[in-house]
């Protein structure tokens, strides 16, 4: 029998892995202890998604709160101008029933159908076995050696599934034509992210686009309506309707700025050089700066109190980056130290 890939050591106790591989108990138990119980008890490694996981519900909260969203930007400031007599109510509702109530009244037809078509795909079971993957659904399989897969991790916007289970799927899968999601729970987690360390499985960033698109689209809807909110405030407030605009385009780029930062600060190759980058200082003053463009006159109090609140703001971002890349650097053993002897 061969010894260790890791160690070496010719354990008479050792145990294949699902790549096909012999490992001793040492190596794998020091790496994860669950990983060795899930190995002992001969079940393959694997992850599935029930047809009932596929909730309507789901898919319409995902895709309906940014018609809600949408709605609420120009609905906000609208009801503050009924209310001052600016604009007559029927305008606001039909305005409303438009652009909010049609594509939710589209979405409540079309959700159910889609969720129907999403089932007929499922069961999808992810699993390796010997050195191969196999992804098995109701179609058929397809099967790839794992030598010609990649894993990342970190990606919620990239796997499609996500939108219709409600899952964040925290490992993907990389073959040469697809990606699948897999790890759901916390166990099953901790179960591939040891493997492919342990197995030497190559590592790669999530295939960005999707991710990076989603977050910035993200962060200028939330940015805007928080903007937008907080500017109709001061409006009311200041009687200067300028406000309602600075603050919508303010939150719109900080908003964008915040979610594309903190959505991918942790999936970076290099996580120490986002962490001395993203430092709480930094971006307050950036913030703080960005502030002072944005200010609509108010006079020195109304300058003073937005720079500090933005500035704030700038180092809570900073703060929250920096204990995500340490919680993301902390809790994945795929990127604990796992000493390799030359390769075989
Ligand atoms: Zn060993």
């Amino acid at each position: 029998m061969d010894g260790c890939r890791i160690c070496g050591s010719a354990a008479a106790d050792s145990v294949p892995l699902w790549d096909g591989r012999q490992y001793c108990r040492r190596c794998v138990g020091g790496v994860s202890p669950a990983l060795l119980a899930a190995a002992l008890s001969g079940a393959p490694l694997e992850e599935t998604i029930e047809r009932n996981a596929v909730r309507a519900g789901r898919y319409f909260w995902a895709v309906g709160r940014y018609v809600v969203g949408f709605s609420a930007i120009f609905g906000i400031p609208m009801s503050v101008a009924v209310i001052a007599g600016q604009m007559p109510l029927t305008a606001m509702l039909v305005f409303l029933a438009i652009f909010g109530g049609g594509p939710l009244l589209l979405l409540s037809i079309v959700v159910p159908l889609a969720a129907w078509a999403r089932r007929r795909q499922l069961p999808r079971t992810v699993s390796i076995h010997d050195g191969m993957v196999r992804i098995a659904r109701p179609q058929g399989s397809v099967t790839v050696p794992l030598a010609k897969c990649r894993w990342s991790a970190g990606a919620l916007a990239n796997d499609e599934w996500s939108i219709y289970t409600g899952t964040k799927p925290a490992v993907l899968l990389q073959l040469p034509d697809e990606q699948v999601a897999c790890g759901f729970s916390a166990d099953s987690r901790e179960r591939w992210l040891s493997f492919f360390a342990l197995a030497d499985v190559p590592h790669t960033r999530a295939s960005g686009c999707l991710a990076w698109l989603a977050w910035c689209i993200a962060g200028l809807t939330g940015g805007t309506l928080v903007g937008a909110i907080a500017g109709s405030i001061v409006w009311l407030i200041t009687g200067n309707q300028l406000w309602m605009f600075g603050l919508g385009v303010m939150g719109a780029i900080e908003g964008a700025i915040a979610c594309l930062l903190y959505g991918t600060c942790a999936t970076t190759e290099h996580p120490e050089a986002a962490r001395k980058r993203l430092k709480p200082l930094y971006l307050g003053l950036a913030f703080a700066v960005l502030a002072l463009k944005f200010r609509m006159g108010g006079g020195l109090v109304g300058a003073t109190l937005l720079i500090t609140i933005n500035g704030a703001l700038g180092v809570l971002l900073g703060y929250l980056c920096q204990r995500r890349i340490r919680l993301a650097t902390s809790n994945e053993p795929g990127r604990r130290d796992v000493s390799h002897p030359a390769s075989v």
